[in-house]
């Protein structure tokens, strides 16, 4: 039997504002622990939180770049669940009403173009950091992270293989990166994903049982956890088996997934509005004022590249792939470097 691997993406983007986005305490990274923390990111009764004006613009950019809705009347929502980097005992998180919906980007894959449906996109803060070193015997919490800025973007199930999938991270990751709203910084968790899996006979219509690799940080990992899965899943339905329902954790150094336990198998958040925070009500005219500010994105500027400086698809496609490159390529070329040397004679 011929099995079709379905992959949908749920991708968590740090936004690279100053302050955190429900109080003022700095994002920055690498600080002492717990020095960037204050009585609302540390969850005290009786606080209020802030909105952080920022983070609602970087996610309407996000939401613009990606032809998103914009939900002009969106919510915050608390999601609950009792964790000890998380001190409030509910992430703020929006629900039902999410900032943005009905995005799409198109990824290429072997000369194929295709569109990936993004399903949502809404604000959230992240959770503290739980550090557990072995040669000690207790557990230590760093909540500096707590309260930073995240935005979730969720896709459709519209991946058919690991490539795809790499595919559209990376260009999840280079829109961001075009945008300047996130660092993008892998390892230090500024962009991470967890990734759904299922597979399904060919001409099946209806989805097949999925596990989720969460917090994948690299896109390696990502490609190879996805693999690793594609056969097990496939093993398993050969054999005449069912797929467990499962979040799974990625060991790069064995190269295999494992099951997780905890909070990721209760699924009962209870969501409801947070009545702490008024709901968020945009405007059209903020909307195109955002609008004006967008740079020229990754795909507009491969074109560019093809007709302005004669490059084969290819190599258009590699040099806009990260922003940093392309404005590396484009100042070369005004100091008078030749865009592409062609063999001569
Ligand atoms: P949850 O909130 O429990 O993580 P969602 O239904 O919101 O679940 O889906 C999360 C992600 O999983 C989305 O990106 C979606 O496209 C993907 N997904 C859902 N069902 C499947 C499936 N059967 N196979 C592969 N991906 C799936
Ligand atoms: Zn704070
Ligand atoms: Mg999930």
């Amino acid at each position: 039997m011929e099995f079709e691997s379905v992959i949908g993406l749920e991708i968590h983007a740090q936004l690279k504002t100053k302050s955190k986005i429900f109080c003022g305490c700095s994002t920055e990274f690498g600080a002492s622990p717990n020095t960037h923390t204050c009585q609302v990111c540390l969850g005290m009764p009786g606080v209020l939180p802030v909105l952080n004006k920022k983070v609602v613009e970087y996610s309407i950019k996000m939401g613009l770049a990606t032809d998103s809705t914009i939900n002009t009347f969106n919510q915050f929502a608390r999601k609950n669940y009792f964790y000890p980097d998380l001190p409030k005992g509910y992430q703020t998180s929006q629900f039902d009403l999410p900032l943005a919906e009905f995005g799409k980007v198109e990824i290429e894959v072997n000369g194929r173009k295709k569109n990936i449906g993004i399903t949502r996109m809404h604000m959230e803060e992240d959770a503290g950091k739980l550090i557990h070193d072995a040669r000690e015997p207790e557990s230590y919490v760093d909540l500096n992270r707590t309260g930073t800025p995240l935005l979730e973007i969720v896709s459709e199930p519209d991946m058919r293989s690991p490539d795809e999938a790499c595919a559209y991270l990376k260009k999840l990751h280079a829109i961001l990166k075009y945008l300047d709203i996130c660092d993008g910084n892998m390892q230090e968790g500024s962009f991470r994903c967890d990734a759904n899996i299922s597979l399904r006979p060919v001409g099946q219509v209806e989805l097949g049982t999925r596990t989720e690799l969460k917090n994948m940080n690299s896109f390696k990992n990502v490609q190879a956890a996805l693999e690793y899965e594609v056969r097990r899943q496939r093993d398993i339905l050969l054999d005449g088996g069912i797929v467990t329902q499962q979040a799974l954790r990625w060991d790069a150094d064995r190269n295999r997934p494992e099951p997780m336990r905890g909070k990721e198998e209760a699924h009962d958040y209870r969501y409801f509005p947070c009545p702490d925070l008024v709901p968020v009500v945009i405007n059209e005219e903020w909307i195109e004022e955002i609008r004006e500010t967008l740079p020229e994105l990754p795909d507009a500027r491969k074109e560019r590249f093809i007709t302005e400086h004669q490059l084969p698809e290819y190599d258009a496609a590699l040099l806009t792939g990260s922003r940093e490159l392309a404005d590396f390529f484009e100042a070369a070329v005004e100091c008078g470097g030749k865009p592409k040397r062609f063999p001569t004679g």
